[in-house]
């Protein structure tokens, strides 16, 4: 049986598909999109995350570390050299302010899904089940498949949330799995879709046209990032193409910075501007709906979430 590098399982998820659903995310992704609000979601290895704020400048994972990768600077605080750093937990078994943590953990697909069956009664209550999402999921095609036919045997109600870099051969026995697809749609111009993500998009859109014809349900997902990828041009690109293949829904994806002490949790570099307008939402939603498309958003939970997080901000001044 084989194992997946999982780097978290939220139960009562409420935004992965239909109903009340456990969101199994799995580590590592062929893409690297600029607005990624989980980094930690984009390495295949495990990696240690340093909360600097909650550090109290102790030192006791500095005296830990079995490979030296931590060393004090002169203030007190642990200075790592990530070359070194194998990702082993003691420094995050030993610090007492909880200020590190490893993300990635191998899990058989049994061990997983008994974690997802613990809310199988919200599953029958709600129509919802399990969603499989990343970091890509079908990156560990072995794993997630093993892990959707166990769900399968469970009677769960299967969901893939994937951008579709794969090869068509593995999609296509996924699919078999799988009872909703949530296909990402992040630029239609390919030249763009590879300065943003790392990658172009022509085997992504082969593959959205083949499972659009695979009789599988898909819901497209549309991550709207201001001044990167929503512009009118490229929203009525998406909204013809989804059209064109005969689907129906899709969700807006808002944008937001709550990632962002992730980025410096693991010393990465965060490059996109905050131009979000409340108003760019309900845009792109009237745009979308000219093509008779059923779409899926809630601006004002953006507008909330733009919000909360300048309270965050103001309250951390
Ligand atoms: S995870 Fe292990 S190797 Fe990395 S800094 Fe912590 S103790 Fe050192
Ligand atoms: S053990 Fe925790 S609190 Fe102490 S220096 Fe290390 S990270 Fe900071």
């Amino acid at each position: 049986m084989s194992e997946g590098l999982v780097y978290n399982i939220q139960r009562l998820s409420l935004h992965d598909g239909p109903g009340i659903r456990t969101t199994v995310f799995l580590k590592g992704c062929p893409l690297h999109c600029l607005w990624c609000s989980n980094p930690e979601s984009q390495s295949f290895v495990p990696e240690m995350l340093y909360f600097e704020n909650q550090c109290q400048h102790c030192g006791i994972c500095v005296a830990v570390c079995p490979t030296g990768a931590l060393s004090p600077q002169d203030d007190g605080t642990p200075r790592c050299d990530r070359r070194k750093c194998l990702a082993c937990g003691a420094c995050t078994d030993a610090c007492p302010h909880d200020a590190r943590s490893i993300s990635g953990k191998l899990m058989s697909p049994g061990e997983v899904i008994k974690v997802v069956k613990k809310d199988r009664i919200h599953y029958q209550n709600s129509d919802g089940g399990m969603t499989v999402s990343g970091g890509e999921p079908l990156a560990q095609p072995y794993f997630l498949l093993e892990l959707l036919k166990a769900a399968r045997e469970d009677f769960l109600h299967t969901c893939l949330d994937t951008c579709g870099f794969a090869k068509w051969e593995i999609m296509e026995k996924i699919l078999k799995y799988t009872d909703l697809v949530l296909f990402d749609v992040k630029h239609l111009h390919s030249a763009e879709h590879q300065r943003l993500t790392g990658v172009d998009n022509t085997l992504i859109l082969d593959n959205l046209k083949k499972v659009a014809k695979s009789g599988v349900p898909v819901r497209i997902r549309l991550p709207l990032i201001p001044g990167l990828n929503d512009s009118d041009k490229n929203i009525m690109e998406t909204g013809q193409l989804v059209e064109s293949l005969g689907l129906k829904d899709v969700d807006l994806i808002f944008y937001h910075m709550l990632g962002l002490n992730k980025y410096k949790a693991l010393g990465m570099e965060y490059r996109v501007e905050d131009k979000r307008t409340p108003y760019a939402v309900e845009h792109a939603v009237r745009i979308l709906e000219s093509f008779s498309l059923q779409v899926n958003s809630s601006p004002g939970e953006m507008s909330r979430s733009i919000i909360k997080e300048r309270e965050i901000k103001i309250c951390c001044l």
